[in-house]
């Protein structure tokens, strides 16, 4: 096991702001264990516990050995850093992250968030979710997280762009990007943009020397070596996991619900990347969009809300408060709380605590966020009878569309760019004959769809349905076969833990 520990003191002289650890700790080391200790001291770590609390449950029904469970458990290194950053005339000294849960697989994965919320305990969480998420949908990489302590609206684009390239820099001294070491992607306060500056400052570095550099980083821009479709896949993949759950009969029946999608109502929480996407391609399986909640205020219309006019207010009035199609509510949390079929929370993690859970009304609380419901909260839901779809299945879909950028910077090739033409010339001369044979030709519209190639969204997009599809069956399935688990996220866990378990006793490491 390769474990990095990283952030031992550095003294490199141009970046005298950089530490080896949080400052609230009073200890250098990084190595965590994995029970919310740096070094020999405690941080409070809610977050990572609550992970934490959720693995214990899961791994207790497997039985694992006590040493694999905690080595599994453990976050493998943590990098904290400081850096300077000169801002209008003034410097400032930004706090920042990478954590690389668990090298079982390499490269590391996972996104970087921006945002002023951000901290060790954070990223320590997210990173283990992302393990977790990677081994769900049988994407071969190990779990990471990275952050910066910053309110990305506090600063111009000229300003964002020199503190990404000097968190990279920092990150490529070391060793904690590349690709076949760790390779970040979007998450929370950051996008293609923020991606395409990640992957300039790498090449930089390392074009010249690393034909697979492009690899270093996902959710670039497709002409930056992005693909098509990552940016829509998490949204997209929301709507997959849950047209899976709601087409079983049985489960709806629990629920007092008719199968599919079509008529559902849902609330929304969030309306970036994951809850635009997921609310319109939603509205396009039929189902009733009731309600989206922002920060500043969520828009709440019992007939369904038109997410694309929605979309286009906001891009207008640059908030989604005060669309006269639906009616504004001020109180945000309240707005949780709402009577509707399906809630789906798509923003930040403990959005749903043991304060709120018991008021909660929806049947089914679909995941798109990461860890928006608490352990304690998910108790109380659970005795409610509510179905949880947890978020390391349910918006695993952008790290499966990462997986699939990551193979085309790889292999350097579009997908479907071989085999494109090939497919529609065999298609073509079957479909003539065909027609020979029953002596009348299709229409014109019914052989171009008959003859299609399929392009590269067509691919990536099969491939995340079939993900989607087939890794919630997984889920389910050990559900079935384990009764002591008695809900979907201890089944989720089970299944992954599971899988990193067998890697690592395939490596000779444990019996
Ligand atoms: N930030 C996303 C997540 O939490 C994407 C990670 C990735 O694509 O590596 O799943």
């Amino acid at each position: 096991m390769a474990t990095k520990t990283a952030a031992k003191p550095t003294a490199k002289p141009k970046t005298a702001a950089k530490t080896a650890a949080k400052p609230a700790t009073t200890s250098a080391a990084t190595t965590t264990n994995g029970t919310n200790t740096i070094g020999s001291v405690h941080v409070p770590a809610p977050f990572f516990k609550s992970v934490a609390q959720n693995f214990d449950k899961a791994a207790k029904a497997l039985k694992l050995p006590s040493g694999l469970a905690e080595q599994i458990k453990a976050c493998n290194s943590v990098y904290y850093f400081q850096f300077p950053v000169r801002i209008r005339g003034e410097i400032q000294v930004i706090e920042a992250w990478r954590c690389e849960h668990s090298h079982h697989k390499l490269p590391t994965k996972g996104g970087i968030r921006y945002s002023t919320m951000v901290d060790q305990d954070e990223v320590m969480a997210l990173a283990a979710l992302m393990t977790y998420k990677c081994a769900i949908v049988h994407v071969p990489f190990g779990g990471a997280k990275g952050g910066i302590k910053i309110n990305p609206r506090d600063y111009t684009d000229d300003e964002l762009e020199r503190i990404t390239r000097r968190y990279t820099s920092e990150l490529i001294s070391k060793n904690f990007i590349g690709p076949a070491v760790d390779v970040p992607a979007p998450d929370y306060g950051t996008g293609e943009r923020e991606m395409a500056w990640i992957a300039d400052t790498y090449m930089a570095f390392h074009g010249g020397r690393d034909i697979n550099a492009l690899g270093c980083v996902t959710g670039k821009p497709i002409a930056q070596g992005g693909v098509r479709g990552r940016r829509e896949a998490t949204g997209r993949g929301v709507m997959f996991g849950l047209r899976q759950a709601t087409a079983d009969k049985h489960d709806m029946k629990l629920l007092k619900l008719t199968p599919g999608l079509e008529g559902k109502s849902v609330i929304i929480q969030g309306f970036g990347n994951v809850g635009y996407y997921a609310a319109k391609f939603l509205q396009e399986q039929g189902a009733l969009i009731t309600g989206i909640i922002e920060w500043d205020g969520a828009v709440i219309n019992e007939k369904g809300i038109n997410v694309e006019e929605l979309n286009q207010y906001r891009i207008a009035n640059k908030s989604i408060t005060g669309y006269p199609k639906a009616k504004t509510m001020k109180d945000s949390k309240a707005a949780l709380e709402l009577e509707c079929d399906i809630l789906i929370p798509a923003a930040l993690e403990s959005q749903i605590t043991s304060e709120n859970a018991p008021r909660i009304q929806a049947k089914i609380i679909a995941e798109g966020a990461n860890g928006p419901v608490t352990a304690d909260a998910e108790d109380i839901l659970l005795k409610k009878g509510i179905l949880i779809i947890p978020d390391m299945y349910l918006n695993a879909g952008g790290v499966t569309v990462s997986y699939f950028e990551w193979l085309k910077n790889i292999s350097h090739v579009r997908f479907g760019r071989m085999e494109r033409r090939f497919e529609e010339n065999t298609q073509s001369r079957m479909v003539s004959s065909i027609e020979d044979l029953v002596g009348r030709n299709f229409r014109q519209s019914e052989r171009d769809l008959m003859i299609r190639g399929a392009g590269e969204e067509d691919l990536v997009n099969s491939g995340l349905e079939d993900t989607m599809m087939s890794s919630y069956e997984e889920i389910k399935e050990y559900y079935r076969m384990h009764k002591e688990i008695g809900d979907l996220r201890t089944a989720a866990f089970a299944s992954a833990i599971d899988k990193v378990a067998t890697t690592y006793r395939q490596l000779g490491l444990f019996p």
